[in-house]
């Protein structure tokens, strides 16, 4: 633990985090070849019964990792809690790991498991404070050695690993836009994909914004073609084994996304068993 509190101490103080959560996280990994020392530093699992989901989504850049882990935290009520969203938050408040992370995102890169393991950290000890209770994990564990540190500390129930042909990734990145006021997500782009040998073709129609957002909508930095082709590459390279660790461990639940929303949506509630769960929840509002 004391390796990586100094290092992160190092690069920003305000990211050193005091808290149970994110001390479980640091002292995982730095414990990584030794027995549990104590039972301060052991991981207070709890019986799944007596919390709410923890789950993650897993899938290349582009899949709409985000789009339906939000929607699925507001059908549930659990955190969205989106490791690139932190980055970006990290980023835009100017800290002293901006100008780094910047050029490791704009290049398409991973940022360092010790930042990134910070950043998240911070967040759960952040819900931990507030009472949050369960969560859906975005965009991480994106390594296997993410993954084994998460496997230490947190019992993650489910992993859904959303796919999409790779043709529509690109295409899908390039179109996204987000509204720089209301922070909404949008996508331009027109998406139809042939169906060839033997897969089933997919078409997917744009999800514009609304008139008022209109004219604020921004593109992210790292949404260029170049920078997408490298995103995916990495991908493929350093997390597409992450989809095996949880295959491995039979907690990885694959889900091929046939079209846009309206027709994804509630085969992603059917698969996950919450079908029912949705219509409950809309007669009783
Ligand atoms: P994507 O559309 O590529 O899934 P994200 O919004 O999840 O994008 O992440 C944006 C960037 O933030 C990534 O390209 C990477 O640089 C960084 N990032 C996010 N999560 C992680 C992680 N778990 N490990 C390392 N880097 C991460």
């Amino acid at each position: 633990m004391a390796a990586i509190t100094r290092l992160v101490k190092r690069a920003s103080p305000s990211l050193f985090v005091s808290s149970t959560a994110a001390r479980r996280l640091f002292c995982s990994e730095s414990s990584s070849h030794a027995p549990p020392q104590d039972d301060f530093h052991a991981p207070q699992r709890k019986d799944p019964k007596d919390r709410n989901v923890q789950w993650v989504f897993l899938g290349c850049p582009g899949v709409g990792k985000g789009t339906y882990a939000s929607r699925l935290c507001n059908l549930i009520g659990v955190p969205h809690i989106a490791t690139g969203d932190l980055v970006r938050h990290e980023l835009a408040s100017k800290g002293p790991l901006s100008s780094q992370l910047s050029e490791i995102v704009n290049q398409g890169k991973l940022v360092s498991d010790e930042i990134i393991i910070s950043l998240l950290s911070k967040r759960l000890a952040d819900g931990e404070a507030k009472g949050e209770s369960g969560f859906i994990l975005d965009g991480f564990p994106r390594t296997i050695s993410q993954a084994e540190i998460l496997e230490r500390v947190i019992d993650i129930d489910l992993v859904v690993n959303l796919k999409l042909q790779e043709e529509a990734l690109l295409a899908k990145c390039l179109g996204r836009r987000i509204c720089n006021q209301c922070g909404g997500n949008f996508n331009v782009a027109s998406i139809d994909v042939k169906g060839e040998n033997g897969s089933p073709g997919m078409s997917m129609a744009p999800l514009l914004p609304p008139a008022h957002c209109m004219s604020k909508l921004i593109t992210r930095s790292d949404d260029t073609e170049a920078v997408v082709k490298e995103r995916l590459r990495i991908y493929n390279e350093m997390s597409k084994p992450v989809e095996e660790f949880y295959r491995s461990r039979g907690k990885l639940l694959e889900f091929n996304l046939p079209g846009g929303i309206p027709e994804s949506w509630p085969k992603l509630l059917q698969a996950l068993n919450l079908d029912d769960y949705e219509e409950k929840r809309s007669a009783a509002a």
